[in-house]
C-alpha cells in the first residue's frame, strides 16, 4: 500500500513557499488529507463516515442523514470565503512564528481584514491548545506559575502614582498561568486567579507516584504534600543537581517574549489560549517545519466548538 501522504517525506518538508506554489486542486487535496486522514469524508452533522460527492462542486451529502457539508464545515476555516491555499498558508504562517503571530501581522500576510485575522488567530490558538485535552503527565514534573495581564500604567506625575504592589491599586485582571512540564516530555498549562488555586488541577493531571519540582512559594504546599516533591530556593540558586524548575522557566520565557515582543498586551480573558498555544510551540519545538505544519493542520481541521463562533456578529446578539 502506498504510504500516507501526511507521513511522507514530502509532507515533512512543507514550507510556506511550497504552500503558495500549490494549485487550488492540490491545496484542496492537502486540506482534505489533513481533515480526513482515513480518506473517507465524515459527516459534520451526524458523524457518519460515508458521503456522496458532487462532481460539479466540492460539496458532500451524508449517506445517513442526507445533509450537506463541505471540507471546511466545522473546522477553524468554516464560514470564510478564501482560496484553499490561503487556509494552508494561514497554518504555515502561524506555526512558523516561534513567538506567536499578531492578528495585525496575519491580516497583512493574508490580505484579510483585521477582524477576520483576529478571530482566525484565536481559533488557531484554540486548536493548538486542544492538544492538551485529556493529557495526564507522569515521571519528573516541573511546576511553576507566573503572572500575566492586567498591567496598570503608572501616572505621569510622581505625586499621583500609587503603589502597584497593593491589591487595591491593581485592576483585578492579572492572572497566573500555571505550567506543569514533564522532563523530556510535554507541557500542560492552565490559568488561575492565583498559583494557590491550581492545586486541584495539578493533582488531577499528574499521575500519582510522580516526582514534582517547584520553587519555594507557599502556593505549592498542598502539591508538595501530595507527591514526592523537591523545591528549589531561587534566592540561593536556580538549580541544585536535579532540583530545578528550569524547563518550566523556559516555557514562561517563551510566553513572556510573545507578550512583550509580539502582542504587547495579552488580555486576561484570552490568556488561557495564548498559554496553550505556547505550550504547543514548546512541545513541538524540535519538530521539523513540515511536521509542525501537519500536526497543527490536523488540529485546525478537527471540528470543535469555538468560543469565537459568531464573534463578528456579537453586536447583533447584544441588540
Ligand atoms: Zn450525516
Amino acid at each position: 500500500m502506498a504510504q500516507h501522504f501526511l507521513l511522507s517525506a514530502k509532507a515533512r518538508t512543507l514550507s510556506l513557499a511550497k504552500v503558495m506554489r500549490m494549485s487550488e486542486t492540490e491545496a484542496y487535496a492537502m486540506f482534505r488529507a489533513l481533515r480526513w486522514a482515513e480518506g473517507e469524508p465524515v459527516c459534520t452533522h451526524c458523524g457518519h463516515a460515508g458521503a456522496y460527492e458532487y462532481q460539479s462542486r466540492r460539496i458532500f451529502k451524508c449517506k445517513a442523514c442526507r445533509r450537506q457539508f463541505s471540507v471546511t464545515s466545522g473546522t477553524v476555516f468554516s464560514h470564510y470565503k478564501l482560496p484553499m491555499r490561503d487556509y494552508l498558508a494561514a497554518v504555515a504562517i502561524f506555526v512558523n512564528a516561534v513567538k506567536g503571530v499578531s492578528a495585525l501581522q496575519l491580516s497583512r500576510d493574508l490580505g484579510v481584514q483585521y477582524r477576520t485575522a483576529f478571530v482566525l488567530a484565536h481559533k488557531l490558538r484554540e486548536a493548538l491548545a486542544s492538544e492538551q485535552d485529556g493529557v495526564t503527565l507522569a515521571g519528573d514534573i516541573e511546576v511553576d506559575g507566573a503572572y500575566f495581564g492586567g498591567y496598570v500604567r503608572p501616572e505621569n506625575r510622581k505625586e499621583d502614582r500609587k503603589d502597584r504592589r497593593y491589591a487595591i491599586n491593581k485592576n483585578g485582571k492579572r492572572k497566573s498561568v500555571v505550567v506543569m512540564r514533564e522532563r523530556g516530555g510535554r507541557a500542560v498549562t492552565a490559568v488561575f486567579p492565583t498559583e494557590h488555586a491550581s492545586t486541584d488541577f495539578i493533582m488531577d493531571n499528574v499521575k500519582a507516584g510522580s516526582v514534582v519540582y517547584t520553587d519555594e512559594a507557599p502556593g505549592w504546599d498542598k502539591v508538595r504534600d501530595f507527591f514526592q516533591a523537591y523545591s528549589i530556593n531561587h534566592q540561593l540558586a536556580y538549580s541544585d543537581g536535579h532540583i530545578c524548575t528550569n524547563q518550566a522557566e523556559s516555557y514562561f520565557s517563551r510566553l513572556r517574549r510573545s507578550e512583550i515582543g509580539t502582542h504587547h498586551f495579552i488580555s486576561g480573558r484570552y490568556l488561557d489560549r495564548y498559554a496553550g498555544e505556547m505550550a504547543w510551540r514548546e512541545n513541538h519545538r524540535r519538530d521539523d517545519n513540515g511536521s509542525q505544519f501537519v500536526a497543527a493542520g490536523i488540529l485546525a481541521m478537527k471540528p470543535r466548538a469555538s468560543a469565537f463562533k459568531g464573534y463578528s456578529q456579537r453586536h447583533l446578539q447584544a441588540a
